[in-house]
């Protein structure tokens, strides 16, 4: 049996520092917050083995969570429409220079996907 591999919450902080550059997107801005969005990204990992969304309800199974694997397919159209992801965790560089605080946006993943 192969052990299951746990990830740190530094190991996240890398995972979405990277993938944050790499979109040239950027964290939410309060640190606490943060902490909190990357607590549950871990919880997830380490649960699933892979980054459910930690604002969402999920089923624990990859096919059909995959829509709201982190970062999942409604984050680009949200960062472009409202400047942040549904959770916040990521922020377009508009938003960013803006000083805004991201706050709660409508759920674009259709609703036959939620949990039932
Ligand atoms: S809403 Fe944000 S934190 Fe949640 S999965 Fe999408 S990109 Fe990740």
């Amino acid at each position: 049996m192969t052990e299951k591999k746990q990830k740190t919450k530094e190991e996240v902080r890398k995972f979405i520092e990277m993938v944050a550059k790499k979109n040239g997107w950027y964290l939410h801005p309060d640190e606490d917050f943060l902490e909190m969005l990357i607590e549950g990204l871990q919880t997830n990992y380490n649960r699933y083995e892979y980054f459910a969304c930690p604002c969402r309800m999920h089923e624990g199974i990859r096919e059909k969570d995959a829509d709201v694997i982190c970062p999942c397919d409604y984050c680009k159209p949200d960062l472009e429409e409202f400047g942040h992801c549904y959770c916040g965790l990521y922020t377009s560089e508009e938003f960013h220079k803006s000083g805004k605080m991201p706050e709660g946006i409508p759920e674009r993943r259709p609703r036959e996907k939620w949990l039932a």
